[in-house]
C-alpha cells in the first residue's frame, strides 16, 4: 500500500462526522439516547511517541495512536494506517467506523484503529521495521488475540503485519497467530486476503446491479484509487467484463471512455509508481475522475473525496464506497437528493475484515481453508448483509447508508443492553 499525499485529504473533522451520523441514526431508528451517548465516544485510546534510530544516525520521534471503540460484540478489529496526515480524531472516527462494519456484517467483534504519523514512501525498510517494531511494542498491553486485532490499512502491509506479529510473538515467548490480521501467508495469512476487499465491493456492485436488471458488461465503472482495493477490483471487475472507463491514483487520473486495459495498467503502476503516462489513456485531473460519464464511481482511496463541493456534478448513478468515509454527509445528502444510490462503506468495504474474521479463526484453529471457500463464505456473508440492508431500506423508506448504520448500531446497542452496563 501507499501513502503520498501531503496536504491532508480532511476538510471536516471527522471524528464530528461520524458524531452526527449516529445521532442521526439513532433518531431514525429509535436508539435510546443514553446508548447513543455512550456509542458517541472511544471506550480507549492510547497515545504513544516512537523513537526510532534513522539510518543517517540520528533519532526520529513519531507519533502513533491505538484506539478502541467498543468491545461489546467480541474484541476489537481495525487497520493500522501509516500516513503523514493521520490525526488522533481521524482514528477515532475510523475505530467507530469499525464497530459498524462488523456489526453489519454479524462478526463477532467491536471497533478499532490505529495510525502513525509518518510517511512510509520515505522510510527505509530498516526504518520501517524500527518503527513497526517499536510502535507494537508501545501498544502491546492493548493488543492481543481476545483483545484487539490489528490488520492492514493504508500505508501497512503483509510484511508490516509479520513484524507486529513477531514483536508480539518474541515478547509472549510463543507464536500468537491471532493477534494480527493481513500476514503473508508464509506466516498463517488466509489465502484470498489480498483481494478480499476489492472482492467484497465486487459482490456488493454485482448485487446492486441485479437489482435493477443490470449486469457487468453493461456497466461503465470509474475508480479512485489505484491501491490495494482500487487495483484489485479493477481487474476483478474487468474479468466480469466491466468496462473500466477511468483509474486514478495520488497523481492524477487516466481515462478511455472505450476501456482502460487494466491488466497494463497494473504493470504500468509496477514500473513507473504511477498511473500518469499509461498508453492508449489520455491524462485528467483527480476531480475529473469524480465526474465523469460512467454508471458506476467506486471510491477507493481516501476520505471526503465526495463533499458538498462535488456531489452536485457527479454523473454515475451507483457510488461505491470502498474506502472508509469516501462522502461527507454534505456530499451524501446532495446524491441522495439526486437519486444516486450510494453503497455504503459500513457495507462495500467489509470484505476485507471478513476475511480477516476468517484469518483469525483459522489462526485459532491452526487449520487453514482453501480459497473458493474463503470467497464462498465471503460472498455469503456480504451479500446476506446487502439483502438485510436493501429490506431494512425498503422498510424505513431511508438511504442504504442509513439502513446499513441502523442495522449495525441497532446490533449494538441491544449487545450492550442485554449485558447491561457493568457495575
Ligand atoms: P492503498 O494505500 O493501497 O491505496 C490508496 C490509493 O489511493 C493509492 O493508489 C493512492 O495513490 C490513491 N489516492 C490517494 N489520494 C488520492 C486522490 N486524491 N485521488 C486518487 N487517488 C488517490 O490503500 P488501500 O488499502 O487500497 O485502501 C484504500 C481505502 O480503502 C482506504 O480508505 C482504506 O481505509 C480502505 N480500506 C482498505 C482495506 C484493505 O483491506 N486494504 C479494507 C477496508 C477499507
Amino acid at each position: 500500500m501507499s501513502a503520498t499525499e501531503t496536504s491532508t485529504h480532511l476538510r471536516e473533522n471527522p471524528l464530528s462526522l461520524a458524531r452526527v451520523q449516529l445521532a442521526r441514526v439513532g433518531e431514525t431508528f429509535g436508539v435510546d439516547s443514553n446508548l447513543i451517548g455512550v456509542l458517541k465516544s472511544c471506550k480507549k485510546s492510547v497515545e504513544v511517541s516512537i523513537p526510532v534510530l534513522m539510518d543517517n544516525g540520528s533519532v526520529r520521534v513519531f507519533d502513533g495512536y491505538r484506539v478502541i471503540h467498543n468491545v461489546t460484540r467480541g474484541p476489537a478489529k481495525g487497520g493500522i494506517r501509516y500516513h503523514p496526515n493521520v490525526t488522533h480524531e481521524e482514528v477515532k472516527a475510523l475505530a467507530m467506523g469499525m464497530t459498524w462494519k462488523c456489526a453489519l456484517m454479524s462478526l463477532p467483534f467491536g471497533g478499532a484503529k490505529g495510525g502513525v504519523i509518518c510517511d512510509p514512501k520515505e522510510l527505509s525498510a530498516g526504518e520501517l521495521e524500527r518503527l513497526t517494531r517499536r510502535y507494537t511494542t508501545e501498544i502491546i498491553n492493548e493488543i492481543g488475540p481476545e483483545k484487539d486485532i490489528p490488520a492492514p490499512d493504508v500505508g501497512t502491509s503483509a510484511q508490516v503485519m509479520a513484524w507486529i506479529f513477531d514483536t508480539y510473538s518474541m515478547n509472549v515467548g510463543h507464536s500468537v497467530l491471532g493477534v494480527v490480521t493481513g500476514k503473508p501467508l508464509a506466516l498463517g495469512g488466509s489465502v484470498g486476503r489480498d483481494g478480499a476487499t476489492a472482492r467484497g465491493v465486487l459482490y456488493c456492485i454485482r448485487t446492486a446491479l441485479q437489482k435493477e436488471g443490470r449486469r457487468f458488461p453493461d456497466t461503465r465503472v470509474a475508480i479512485q484509487g489505484f491501491g490495494t482495493v482500487g487495483r484489485n477490483l479493477a481487474r476483478l471487475l474487468a474479468e466480469e467484463g466491466a468496462r473500466i472507463v477511468a483509474l486514478s491514483d495520488s497523481g492524477g487520473a487516466v481515462v478511455n471512455s472505450y476501456g482502460i486495459d487494466v491488466a497494463a495498467a497494473i504493470v504500468h503502476k509496477a514500473e513507473h509508481g504511477v498511473l500518469r503516462g499509461l498508453p492508449g489513456t489520455e491524462e485528467a485531473t483527480n476531480d475529473d475522475l469524480l465526474e465523469s460519464d460512467c454508471d458506476v464511481l467506486v471510491l477507493a482511496a481516501l476520505e471526503q473525496a465526495v463533499n458538498a463541493d462535488n456531489a452536485g456534478r457527479i454523473r454515475a448513478h451507483m457510488v461505491c464506497e470502498a474506502a472508509n468515509g469516501p462522502t461527507t454527509p454534505g456530499g451524501d445528502e446532495i446524491l441522495e437528493d439526486r437519486g444516486i444510490l450510494v453503497l455504503p462503506d459500513a457495507l462495500a468495504g467489509a470484505g476485507g475484515v471478513v476475511v480477516s474474521y476468517f484469518e483469525w479463526v483459522q489462526g485459532l484453529q491452526e487449520y487453514f481453508w482453501k480459497e473458493y471457500e474463503v470467497n464462498a463464505k465471503l460472498n455469503d456473508i456480504v451479500v446476506r448483509a446487502f439483502e438485510e440492508t436493501w429490506s431494512t431500506r425498503e422498510r424505513f423508506g431511508t438511504s442504504m447508508r442509513m439502513a446499513a448504520y441502523g442495522l449495525a448500531v441497532q446490533r449494538v446497542a441491544e449487545a450492550t443492553t442485554t449485558r447491561g452496563l457493568y457495575p
